[in-house]
């Protein structure tokens, strides 16, 4: 054989094993999307006996969402919130309420996916609905003590809500620490953010020595505004895509921006709780939300596609998508909210799943952090029977399905301004499962939200 035909050859087995090691993971995360949102959104746009593209997937399981005390790190807490539960999936150790890659207590900085796969020179992305700097987001890159500490402006008693004030100045860079979220991201080698969150870049860095868009393209990224910029932007850059000022625009509302309203109850009822009637909330359809078109507001589905683009055919990578408005709308009580971020989720995975036919060696893993308020209810109390005015304490919106029926959701969890996270276990997809060295399956029905970490962990050898 020609010298130079077996150095052809030579290189065509580097070149065939370097691909077949090559492995891709894309972990989806929606956020609050727990099954009583997966079947709302389901019952709305595939009807009660229809399916979601979720349904399709042959592995199945549920998350335990597990949450520290912050004073007394071995006492639980039963309800999460996305930071400490996004921080279990990023870094395989439970912290306490707020905490973003920190310890409970200690805060003590903790490892992460993206940090273990760009050390094995794995290529990365971070693709959300909301800020980038959010919770969900922020727990695969930064490590500080809050989640609010988001930019450098937010680092030093900064009041929050009203009079809640959160202190960061243990993760100032002038105190040892590593900045704010938004510093860490574009001092970061991942190699594409793309979510909201422009305002938290505008600002100056610590040191007012440069705005931290000029810090980030110091640092290689080239920093659009909008999808087309980010679309046209050098393939041989690291790419920070930021399209609103904060979260990304939802794609749908409830009729004329309606959302879940109180039940009102006859006057008669102030006398006695037996007495008097209850009026249930006009029924409602969902609507497109003008903001969504007006902002060009970019689909998941076309941003996840934008780094998928950039991400495949590098020698494997590993790739975050949140649908994080699953939640946020929740909080707000807007189921139609809800349900459209929960399509955009679908439709994201089906994008994953067209991938992974294309690219074998790809693990899709679908879940949510934690559970949220929203539950299905009768349409109507089954105790009105008795001739008395029954109805939830709480909020409900009656939504008028395509199929043709009524589906109820309620929200109780107070009656303050916005609803709260709620405590139950949550789903997990998979495309496949994930096997340990004696090819056993490591998804099994139950496992605990840590574990997703040492699944990706696993897979990708990290
Ligand atoms: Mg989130
Ligand atoms: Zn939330």
């Amino acid at each position: 054989m020609a010298l130079w035909m077996k150095s052809f050859l030579v290189v065509c087995s580097i070149l065939i094993s370097e691909t077949s090691l090559a492995k891709n993971m894309i972990l989806i995360i929606g956020d609050g999307m727990d099954d009583q949102q997966i079947t709302a959104a389901r019952n709305y746009l595939h009807g009660a006996q229809g399916s979601t593209i979720l349904d399709t997937l042959p592995v199945r399981g549920a998350v335990q969402v597990l949450t520290q005390d912050e004073t007394q790190p071995k006492t639980p807490l039963y309800v999460a919130d996305s930071a400490n539960s996004a921080t279990a999936m990023a870094t395989g150790v439970s912290t306490s309420i707020g905490r973003i890659g920190t310890s409970a207590n200690a805060d003590k900085d903790l490892t992460n996916l993206t940090e273990l796969a760009i050390k094995k020179g794995l290529k990365t992305g971070l693709v959300s609905t909301a800020a980038i700097t959010d919770a969900t987001p922020a727990a695969f890159v930064a490590h500080v003590n809050q989640r609010g500490c988001q930019s450098p402006k937010r680092m030093d008693q900064y009041e929050s809500y009203g009079d809640l004030v959160i202190d960061c100045a243990l993760d100032l860079k002038s105190n040892g620490g590593l900045g704010s979220i938004s510093e860490q991201l574009v001092d970061s080698q991942i190699d594409v953010l793309l979510g909201g969150g422009a305002k938290f870049f505008k600002l100056k860095n610590e040191s007012k020595s440069q705005t931290l868009i000029e810090q980030a393209q110091l640092n290689g990224f080239d920093v659009a505004f909008d999808f087309d910029s980010a679309q046209n932007s050098d393939e041989n850059k690291k790419l920070l895509g930021v399209f609103d000022k904060k979260h990304l625009e939802v794609k749908w509302q409830g009729t004329g921006g309606r959302v879940a309203e109180k039940p009102q109850f006859s006057i008669l009822n102030w006398f006695h709780k037996y007495l008097g009637s209850v009026s249930l909330p006009d029924e409602m359809k969902c609507e497109p939300n003008p903001e969504y078109a007006q902002r060009n507001t970019p689909s998941l589905k076309a941003m996840s596609e934008l780094a998928l683009t950039r991400l495949h055919n590098k020698g494997g990578f590993f790739l975050m998508i949140e649908s994080a408005s699953i939640d946020k709308q929740s909080h707000k009580r807007n189921p139609c909210g809800s349900i459209g971020e929960a399509e955009q989720l679908f439709e994201t995975v089906q994008l994953a799943l067209d991938f992974a036919k294309d690219n074998p060696d790809t693990l899709i893993l679908v879940t949510a952090d934690h559970g949220q308020a929203a539950q299905i209810i009768p349409n109507g109390s089954m105790f009105n029977a008795y001739g008395v005015p029954i109805s939830t304490p709480g909020a409900i919106a009656r939504l008028q399905t395509p199929e043709g029926g009524v589906m109820a959701i309620n929200y109780a969890t107070n009656e303050f301004s916005h609803e709260e996270h709620t405590g139950v276990n949550v789903p997990l997809f998979a495309n496949q499962n994930v096997k340990d060295k004696n090819g056993e399956d490591l998804i099994k029905p139950l496992i605990q939200q840590r574990d997703i970490f040492s699944l990706v962990k696993t897979y990708l050898e990290l």
